[in-house]
């Protein structure tokens, strides 16, 4: 089985757009979205009309949740918070219902993804350290030995053989029977780890290879639809640098 996993799109759609050409020529069986889908960019209802035609397997991210107001703003900084309220102004109704009735978790056999942690998917915590990918493999329910995240915004694989854990060096690797996997695949339409490229990822169950992949999209095209929009300077400025 192909797996093909992308991540917090925040309504850019130039970006969906790319990552979706590209996981199309991967020969992919099964695409799973992990959520937040919407806020910072400027298409929140075409990016999730582009999901619909994709997929049905989407969890909620803490953007997708503050959109439709269960998420609480005061946890999110200035900009984010500014443009979740553009969101939730410019939302359709189809799109406000759907968000709102997204699970937190998807899982196929050993295989499972959440959009913030596995231990507790609903609190929004992030997993920006090996310490904290440590408890979060304590956290994996017992038969499972992948779980893919996003909400970093920073494309890692972290193992797991119970005694020891570390960071797989790159952004591929084949799993090996045995170890456990927390994977970010990285994000589709705010990349934060200096790489402006959309993130995406691929895993094969049969030959058991991941690999978190990069494409390019027209930056240009979605600051200047932030900009017409009226949201903040900073969230059209910073997709040029992935930061
Ligand atoms: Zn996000």
């Amino acid at each position: 089985m192909r797996y093909g996993l992308f991540s917090d799109i925040h309504g850019n759609l130039e970006a969906l757009q790319a990552v979706t050409a590209a996981l199309n020529e991967e020969n992919v069986d099964i695409f799973w979205c992990l959520g937040d889908i919407v806020g910072y960019g400027a298409n929140p209802n075409e990016c999730l009309e582009q999901v619909w035609d994709t997929t049905s397997d989407v969890i909620a991210g803490n953007h997708d949740f503050a959109a439709v107001g269960k998420v609480d703003l005061t946890y999110f900084n200035r900009n984010a918070a500014e443009a979740a309220l553009w969101t939730m102004q410019n939302l359709s109704r189809a799109g406000s219902s759907y968000l709102s009735n997204l699970p937190f978790v998807l899982r196929n056999g050993e295989v499972m993804a959440v959009h913030a942690t596995p231990s507790e998917p609903g609190k929004w915590g992030y997993i920006l350290s090996l310490s904290i990918a440590e408890m979060e493999f304590g956290a994996l329910p017992a038969d499972v030995t992948v779980c893919f995240v996003g909400h970093t915004h920073d494309p890692v694989i972290f193992y797991s053989d119970d005694e020891d854990y570390g960071v797989v060096p790159g952004m591929q690797c084949n799993l090996i029977p045995g170890l456990r996997y927390i994977i970010n695949v990285g994000s589709v339409g705010q990349p934060r780890d200096g790489d402006p490229r959309a993130a995406y990822c691929v895993y094969d169950s049969d030959t058991s290879l991941v690999e978190i992949k990069r494409v390019v999209y027209d930056v240009d095209e979605a600051q200047k639809k932030i900009r017409k929009a009226g949201l903040p300077e900073f969230l059209a400025t910073r997709l040029a640098f992935g930061q």
